[in-house]
């Protein structure tokens, strides 16, 4: 008998270069493309791997759990690694990475995060990208979380390595990824001597035996299942129109913070100014005394199927999340979660905290949601 997942037609080179093309375009951008074959996790790894020299010194900037990540791979690579930092209800400023490279003339490696899905935030890539073009280090960008909830132009703001997988607001799977990679970061990686080879996290064996043999034949074989779930969601996205996928995100996260405000319960936006707020998931803090893990518990135990999730690590017991990304950027998912969150908080707080208003938060949604 046939499966459907199992009885595939082999994936062809022109297939994967065809869904290759579509993820270019996505990006708009003139660089090659590389598809990685597996979550973001492995062409971040990749890049920074492959991009820092030992000896060299590279400026991480910390704005979530990610920019960590990255820090400790860098360190690892023999780079010296100054750590900026700022905390995660905010965003850092071009004028904070101005001054970092300022301070050290040596760096010539920079890793951001553009909107941090585990935080909420997101940051200000344009302005901090003609920053780190002025001082000429190579700039990786982990867009994972930003790429179709928020605009991204790797090459107009000078980002060498942009990362992206399509997990979140793509609508996508979990298991490819993908990276484009800038000429000047091609000669960076070749003229690395530690630059992975023969390896998974080589990208430059795929430049090798891909890309510069034009594309007629695939190193190895690849994820079928995620290269076509990959391709049908790079279609699902062009049939809505990527700015009109974008507006859903924007119109989520408004609405989801301004129904939290209006929702009342003690229940606050975790990043402190709007406009710092990420699109693709809106992170509140729960009120003195009422532990987010157990409040997320309650909420879903009413609909398993609302995107809520407490925070990760030491966030668990202070921060919920709500992902409103790829077909939760709806305004029926975002009321039905702060429904649930209200109703969890009203249990949990009865008669200790401030009452919480169920119809001023469908009012507040459905108004920010209008106005996008
Ligand atoms: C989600 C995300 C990733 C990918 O992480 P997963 O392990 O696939 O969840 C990478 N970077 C950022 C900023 C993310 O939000």
């Amino acid at each position: 008998m046939t499966h459907p997942f199992l009885d595939l037609a082999p994936l062809t080179p022109a297939h994967f270069a065809a869904i290759e093309r579509q993820t270019t375009s996505l990006l708009s951008t003139r660089q090659d493309v590389v598809i990685t074959q597996g979550e973001a996790l492995l062409p971040l790894e990749g890049c920074i791997r492959s991009g820092a020299r030992p000896g060299s010194t590279a400026l991480n900037v910390i704005t979530g759990p990610y920019g960590q990540t990255f820090g400790n791979w860098l360190r690892d690579c023999g780079v010296t690694v100054v750590d900026l930092a700022v905390p995660f209800h905010t965003a850092v400023t071009a004028a904070q990475v101005r001054d970092a490279l300022a301070a050290r003339p040596e760096i010539d490696f920079v890793s951001l995060v553009h909107a941090e899905a585990a935080t909420g935030n997101t940051n200000p890539v344009a302005e901090i990208g003609e920053v780190v073009r002025a001082h000429g280090a190579l700039f990786m960008l982990d867009a994972v979380a930003s790429v179709g909830a928020e605009p991204l132009l790797p090459d107009v703001w000078g980002v060498d390595l942009c990362v992206i997988g399509a997990q979140k607001a793509m609508g996508g799977p979990a298991g490819v990824s993908a990276v484009s990679v800038s000429e000047r970061a091609w000669q960076r990686f070749a003229e690395n001597p530690q630059a992975p080879r023969r390896s998974y996290l080589s990208l430059l064996d795929w430049k090798e035996r891909w890309i510069d043999t034009g594309r007629t034949a695939l190193p190895h074989a690849p994820a079928q299942l995620e290269m076509l779930a990959l391709g049908a969601c790079l279609e699902r996205i062009e049939s809505e129109g990527l700015p009109a996928v974008m507006d859903r995100h924007a119109r989520a996260a408004a609405a989801t913070r301004a129904g939290a405000l209006a929702l009342g319960g003690g229940l606050t936006p975790f990043v402190h100014e709007a406009r710092d707020a990420a699109p693709v998931a809106t992170t509140l803090r729960t009120p003195a005394g009422v532990d987010a893990s157990e409040l997320v518990a309650k909420a879903l135990a009413g609909d398993p199927t609302l995107p809520l999730i407490a925070g990760g690590g030491a966030l668990a017991g202070e921060m919920v999340r709500i992902n409103h990304y790829g077909p939760d950027a709806t305004q029926g998912v975002v009321h039905s979660s702060l429904a649930a969150l209200g109703a969890a908080l009203g249990d949990a707080a009865s008669g200790t905290a401030a009452a919480v208003d169920l119809e001023a938060a469908r009012a507040a949604v459905s108004e920010a949601w209008q106005r996008g």
